[in-house]
């Protein structure tokens, strides 16, 4: 079941990951800021034109729900800093095919069958050259069923360097790693830590995206001893999927704010296929039925499973904006 798909979005990401290290290597990231002041840069957009192309060919016609769209193009250098990443990964595009494909990430609503991309997840991360992650899923009927992440700058082994990691998950199927570059695959699991005293807590790197305020708090209503490992991107979602971590939190830092399906999706099956939970912080599961935003939820929480219902029982003894 869904091998075809899974082969196409594995090479999608794969050659994403190329584009974004190929641009990461030269001499200028190309950034820009979009209109909510997040930054883009000429990797998010070549990351998204790639995808979208890979999956528009294989797929004509299925929605595609991303983040980026082609407007930023209108700026000549950042044009011209996506047409030379595309080429030199042989996908050479002209600034027309470029903006279809970029634009092809544009689909509205929750149809029955749709992808989600985050072509770049953790910008922040990428501009400082630490984790990010390129995130593809397939949600159907409001469930996500496939999930790839590319991770071009997470060792496929805590300790090891130099070479990124390719995580995916077909629903029932597992979860599944390999190094970006080569085709060796091994099955992931959760670790079996069920005590949240000994846990690894991960979270974001910027306290905007999540608050580091009240995971400190929680941390110690939990006994949790070591300190938190920040990174950005849904690399937190690999690193629990894979035992290097036992705890994930998400807390909400401002009123008004609702997460993303992209920045979720793709690490979410990876996580729950790994033997992981997934819920937000009152505990209901991810609700991808509302277009482009989680509307329903607040926050996530994502562990390894064994002590889930505690930490979301200490988590609801804080009040956090809605
Ligand atoms: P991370 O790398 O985990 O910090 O997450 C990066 C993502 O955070 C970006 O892709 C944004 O979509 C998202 N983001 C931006 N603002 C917020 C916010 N106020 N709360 C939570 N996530 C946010
Ligand atoms: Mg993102």
């Amino acid at each position: 079941m869904l091998d075809r798909e899974r082969d196409v979005a594995l090479q999608a990401v794969r050659l994403a990951a190329s584009v974004t290290r190929w641009v990461q290597d030269g001499p200028s990231l190309g950034s820009v800021d979009k209109k909510d002041k997040s930054p883009v840069t000429v990797a998010d957009l070549a990351s998204q034109a790639v995808i979208c192309r890979m999956l528009d060919e294989a797929f004509p016609g299925q929605p595609i729900v991303a983040e980026e769209d082609s407007t930023p193009l209108d700026k000549p250098e950042i044009l011209a800093g996506v047409l030379a990443a595309t080429d030199a990964v042989g996908a050479a595009m002209t600034e027309a095919e470029l903006r279809r494909s970029i634009d092809r990430g544009g689909a509205s609503g929750s149809p029955e069958r749709f992808w989600t991309l985050d072509p770049i997840d953790g910008t922040k991360g990428f501009l400082r050259r630490e984790q990010y992650a390129v995130s593809l899923a397939l949600i159907e009927g409001g469930q996500v069923v496939l999930g790839v992440l590319g991770a071009p700058n997470l060792p496929p082994r805590s300790g090891l360097t130099g070479e990124g990691t390719l995580l995916w998950a077909v629903r029932g199927q597992g979860a599944h790693q390999s190094p970006m570059s080569a085709d060796v695959v091994e099955p992931i699991s959760v670790s079996t830590a069920d005590a949240p005293d000994r846990a690894r807590l991960v979270e974001s790197v910027e306290s905007g995206h999540s608050s580091h305020d009240h995971s400190t708090q929680i941390a110690q209503r939990l006994s949790i001893t070591a300190p938190p490992v920040r990174l950005d991107s849904q690399a937190k979602y690999a690193v629990v999927a894979r035992g290097e971590a036992e705890l994930y939190l998400r807390l909400p830092t401002r009123a008004g704010y609702r997460e993303k399906i992209w920045d979720h999706a793709g690490g979410v099956i990876v996580l729950e296929e790994a033997g992981g939970r997934i819920t937000d912080i009152h505990g209901r599961a991810l609700d991808f039925t509302h277009g482009r935003t989680l509307a329903n939820n607040r926050g996530v929480i994502a562990s390894n499973g064994r002590f889930h219902d505690q930490v979301v029982q200490t988590v609801a003894e804080f009040d956090f904006p809605d």
